[in-house]
């Protein structure tokens, strides 16, 4: 199909579709490590290039590609290269992109193993990252070097639901010849399409609401041709490819992915509201509320405020692990963007490895509750929290 004609919703249900010989309706899975040649000609032509088609799964599948196609229609990127996870999208990106002796200017309000990637593995490898803050456009100005070669941001941030001004970030990476890589985690591209606002690189871990059921691991990169030609080239070398069985999953929850997005929102809205109005909330972080100190930019660059909501409760940790372990019905755990609402304690999870006083520095106090607000009915998520509250 001719994609610049249709709408997103259309094209979340039908982008990329490829059917086989047997004309199914619902995209195949192609459950194949590798595919047969006619003769020995057509391998060879295969091989060089000379012939498109598919050779071995670690390069390309047709379920993959059938997912690709669908998130890069979405997202208006020429490419889309499906990964294993989301860190192995972010690592594709950067090992495609950089080299040793480059620097990268970083928000500092990033998910935690995507900190220690530039800290940690890419530091090994010669590049080295500046953190900067999420909110505060002239410290990304101040940041650049001559050899800084990426900008990369999440937003919102986790958990704090910080907003990154992205075509103002934009600019500052274009005035420095630098590209600018936008997580879109988040929000995807039902809410928030950072292409359009100027960046040169969407990455998405699929795990989250592109999946949305909480059931498989995925990732992707999106922008030009010529852009994710060295990062489609590391990912067929080094194998953090993504699984056929998983492409299929992932195009299933783009089927889906407005509605969810949608619900979630409007569930994560009337939530924070009520939970603004609780004696023993202290600050709520959602990005829709009107209180959110970045408000207005959050809904000039996304249709909504999202599906995380954080709050934090007086009485610190001891308070904040009560109403945790009050809850009958939230799941504790990590995970986010499922259709079932989840509820973690950042400052020992998921930011546990930080220390105490950066913690406080990027105001993760003791004292947060982060909620992915899931699409149970608001009244059961609110009589589960107020059993603690
Ligand atoms: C979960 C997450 C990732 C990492 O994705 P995986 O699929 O778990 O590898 C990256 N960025 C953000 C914002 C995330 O929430």
């Amino acid at each position: 199909m001719t994609e610049a004609k249709y709408q997103p919703e259309t094209l979340a249900l039908r982008a990329g579709t490829e059917r086989s010989q047997f004309h199914e309706h619902s995209e195949a899975l192609y459950l194949t490590s590798s595919f047969v040649f006619d003769n020995a000609e057509q391998a060879a032509k295969r091989f060089i290039g000379e012939e498109p088609g598919n050779i071995y799964s670690r390069f390309t599948n047709p379920t993959v590609t059938m997912f690709e196609e669908r998130l890069a229609a979405l997202e208006g990127a020429e490419q889309c290269v499906a990964t294993a996870s989301g860190m192995s999208a972010i690592l594709s990106a950067c090992m495609g992109l950089l080299k040793a002796g480059d620097h990268v200017v970083a928000s500092q309000s990033l998910f935690g193993s995507t900190v220690n990637l530039f800290n940690n593995v890419l530091k090994k490898f010669g590049v080295e990252t500046t953190f900067v803050s999420a909110t505060d456009v002239a410290q990304w100005q101040a940041a650049v070097r001559p050899n800084t070669k990426l900008f990369f941001l999440e937003t919102p941030s986790n958990p704090l639901t910080e907003i990154s001004d992205i075509a103002a970030i934009a600019a500052v990476a274009k005035s420095a010849n630098a590209l600018l890589a936008v997580d879109n985690c988040f929000c995807t591209p039902v809410l928030q399409r950072p292409l359009q606002l100027g960046a040169d690189i969407v990455i998405h871990s699929a795990t989250k609401y592109i999946d949305g059921q909480g059931r498989v691991l995925g990732g992707a990169v999106l922008g030009s041709k010529k852009l994710m030609e060295p990062v489609y080239g590391f990912l067929r070398t080094t194998g953090p490819t993504m699984s056929a069985f998983n492409a299929w999953v992932f195009l299933k929850g783009i089927e889906t992915l407005k509605l969810r997005m949608e619900a979630h929102s409007a569930n994560a809205l009337q939530l924070a509201l009520w939970l603004e109005q609780q004696p023993n909330v202290a600050r709520v972080f959602y990005p829709g509320l009107p209180s959110h100190p970045q408000h207005a930019l959050a809904l000039k660059q996304q249709k909504t405020g999202g599906g995380i909501v954080a709050f934090e409760v007086k009485g610190g940790k001891a308070a904040a692990w009560k109403v945790i372990d009050n809850t009958k019905m939230l799941s504790i755990t990590a995970n986010l963007g499922d259709t079932k609402t989840t509820i973690t304690h950042p400052a020992t999870t998921t930011h546990a490895r930080i220390s105490p006083e950066a913690r406080a520095a990027a105001g993760i106090s003791d004292g947060l509750i982060r909620i992915a607000v899931g699409l149970e009915a608001l009244v059961d998520i609110q009589n589960d929290l107020a059993r603690g509250l």
